[in-house]
């Protein structure tokens, strides 16, 4: 065997996005022991930046040790037993995948379908809320396979009106958008590293609300997967009072230098500003929208609707879809996004999270698009394309 090196390439799909040098500097410094008083003071200042981040300050906050999807399971395992009622609000793949686990935590599944590329519509949410007595009202706030943005204060306001806990999907959204546990009044609201927070993928910050940790507090069966009950999990992350001050059991090893990566990516994200950075994902989404449409392309979601993170592209007619990212990888180092499900060949999906949302990804991402098109015979002009996108960037 050899050591691995990894190519040089430019992250613009739907995550991982770049990580810039000093995560990756934080994850390389020296392995200490999870239950080091230092390492504990770090699990600390993770979950205060966590609560800070989701605006969550009366939730608990933990990262948990595996990638976003963690965090959906943590949620319906925790909140979910045999014979609950589950409202589901699917419009996109991640939205399915939520059904899916809420069907194997034994739960009746009730599904709200929407055509791929809309947002959840709360008339429809609610309309099935009222139909029967519901334990959870579960929905993805930015739904990645598609790039359209929900209401997630609406939709968590409805969950509460019907009695329902809310579990809200973040992965794309946090650090992209703005998320807002506290004033969303969301019960379980969980996210991911490597969308727009720009570590590693490996970790899910979770937020858990006093009303849902009643409630999994009040189970009647243990939850049924070990690593991530909530009830054994805070034994490790808040001390065996749940004050957090020490004395923690061991429960699983913490992914030490993951946590140091987070760690530093939370540090970058308050030193630029968490609304800073929302301005900057906005600008710059302005910015790739104005140079594909002088290009001529065309954008799958309604303006309004749209998340200015993940941006669909609809394939002109006569193009493969494939070969253009084939192409840009090669010749750019570029990785861009297919379409998943009912927008497999139809869409690129271009991430702009992050490290990865900057003006340079932007003119990059235009310049290598409109040369892969060229090279299938489609004209573009890539210097309009450029143009245009500077003159929001100015
Ligand atoms: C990426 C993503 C997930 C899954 O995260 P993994 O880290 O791939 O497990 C879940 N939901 C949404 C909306 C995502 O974008």
């Amino acid at each position: 065997m050899q050591s691995f090196q990894p190519p040089r390439r430019i992250l613009m799909g739907p995550g991982p996005s770049d990580v810039s040098p000093r995560v990756l500097a934080a994850l390389a410094r020296p392995t200490i022991g999870h239950l080091d008083p230092d390492f504990q003071a770090l699990m600390e200042e993770i979950k205060a930046a966590l609560q800070r981040l989701f605006n969550a300050p009366d939730h608990a906050c933990v990262p948990l040790p595996a990638p976003g999807t963690a965090g959906m399971e943590a949620a319906m395992m925790n909140l979910l037993e045999p014979g609950d009622r589950a409202v589901v609000a699917v419009n996109g793949a991640f939205g399915g995948r939520m059904a899916d686990m809420a069907g194997r935590a034994g739960a009746t599944v009730v599904t709200v379908d929407h055509e791929w590329g809309r947002p959840v519509d709360p008339a429809r949410v609610e309309a099935a809320l009222a139909e029967a007595p519901t334990k959870v009202l579960a929905f993805v706030h930015a739904e990645t396979s598609t790039g359209a943005r929900s209401d997630a204060a609406s939709l968590c306001g409805l969950a509460r009106k019907h009695g329902a806990l809310s579990v809200v999907d973040c992965v794309t959204s946090l650090g992209g958008i703005v998320v807002d546990a506290a004033a969303w009044d969301a019960d379980v609201i969980y996210s991911g590293t490597q969308k727009c927070l720009s570590a590693p993928p490996g970790l899910s910050p979770i937020a858990i609300s006093k009303q849902a940790q009643a409630a999994i507090r009040g189970r009647k069966e243990k939850v049924r997967n070990w690593l991530l009950d909530f009830n054994l999990l805070m034994a490790y992350w808040g001390g065996p009072d749940g004050s957090g001050g020490g004395g923690r059991t061991y429960h699983h090893t913490a992914p030490i230098n993951a946590l140091y990566g987070l760690h530093e990516s939370l540090v970058a994200i308050f030193e630029e500003g968490v609304q800073a950075a929302v301005v900057r994902h906005a600008r710059m989404h302005e910015a790739l929208v104005a140079g594909l449409e002088a290009a001529g392309l065309e954008m799958l979601v309604e303006p309004k609707d749209r998340l200015p993170q993940l941006n669909t592209v609809r394939v002109p007619d006569g193009v493969d879809e494939a070969a253009v990212r084939t192409h840009v990888l090669n010749a750019w180092d570029l990785e861009i996004g297919a379409g998943l499900g009912p927008l497999k060949g139809k869409v690129w999906r271009i991430g702009l999270m992050g490290a990865s949302a900057t003006p340079w990804h932007v003119r990059l991402c235009l310049t290598a698009l409109c040369e892969a098109l060229a090279a299938q015979g489609v004209k573009t002009d890539a210097a309009a394309a450029v143009a245009a996108a500077d003159a929001r960037l100015r």
